[in-house]
């Protein structure tokens, strides 16, 4: 049978519209919970094992107990894929420390309420992904545990409103004046030849897109170096792009409303893009 719009709850396959967990989830009532996002390439999902590894160690970094092993989980999406039957779909999956009188301290033997959703993918904008996207720069406000895929998600809502309240698609965060990710990607630098992003640490999410993107610029021959790069680094680049796994590899050729290099996607960008395409379609 043939499911569109599946959920996948607590080790049960149901329509979406049924899927139903209490008010006293502790990830409705205090954020307490880890996601994945993970899209299909030609059916498949793309990048599943880097995806549920990073799962699995952002539920340990929250002491969060993971019902399911990477295996369980890879024939859960599997099936999932096959139930939803869309051509191209996108996979979220989050885990919560489960449900329980609200109290902020937990009880270590909560069972954790286990979620996955299999929705249609909806590709970006032909348009976005020809033209480039303006973006707005913004304070990184978020907590100190950037690494860890948290649901709770409000200082990046927060920007992300306001980049749309803005009319422009994303924005990019800086703390204490070095350029650290977007709301919902990771930022790349390019000067010249040369590719800068900040490095894996506590104040970005490690992207999964990222380290793709990466390797596909050593094999291009760019000079990589995963730092910082200061809020005018940023300004002055060449050229500048976002990576992400809806977003994919994004340029930015407006920022702050000044433009980026000569205001359309640069070649770096291009080609990497090329790259990129050639590794999923
Ligand atoms: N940074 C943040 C804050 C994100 O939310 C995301 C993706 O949602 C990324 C970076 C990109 O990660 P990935 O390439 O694994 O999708």
């Amino acid at each position: 049978m043939i499911v569109p719009e599946t959920a996948f709850l607590n080790g049960r396959f149901l329509p979406l519209a049924e899927a139903t967990i209490s008010i006293e989830d502790r990830g409705f009532q205090f954020g307490d919970g880890v996601y994945e996002v993970i899209r299909t390439y030609r059916g498949q999902p793309f990048k599943l094992n880097a995806h549920l590894a990073r799962l699995d160690r952002s539920a340990q970094a929250i002491d969060l107990r993971q019902p399911f092993s990477s295996d369980q989980w890879a024939d859960y999406v599997k099936e999932g894929l096959r139930l939803a039957a869309f051509p191209e779909a996108k996979i979220y999956v989050q885990i919560t420390r489960g449900t329980a009188p609200r109290d902020h301290a937990y009880a270590p033997d909560l069972q954790p309420t286990v979620l996955m959703t299999i929705r249609e993918l909806q590709p970006l904008n032909a348009g976005i992904q020809a033209n480039g996207v303006a973006v707005i720069t913004m304070k990184d406000i978020r907590w100190g545990r950037c690494d860890i895929k948290s649901i709770n998600l409000l200082a990046n809502v927060l920007a992300r409103q306001q980049a749309k309240d803005r009319g422009v698609f994303e924005a990019i965060l800086v703390r204490d004046g070095q350029v650290t990710e977007g709301a919902v990607s990771n930022v790349f630098i390019v000067r010249d030849r040369n590719l800068f992003t900040a490095p894996e640490g506590a104040w970005i999410l490690s992207g999964v897109t990222r380290e793709v993107v990466l390797d596909l610029a050593r094999h291009e021959g760019l000079t990589v170096q995963e730092r910082y790069c200061s809020e005018q680094e940023l300004l002055e680049a060449t050229e500048v792009f976002l990576t992400g796994t809806t977003v994919e590899i994004l340029a930015v050729v407006q920022i702050d409303g000044k433009p980026i290099g000569r205001g359309q996607p640069g070649p770096v960008t291009l080609s990497l893009a090329k790259r990129f395409l050639g590794k999923t379609r």
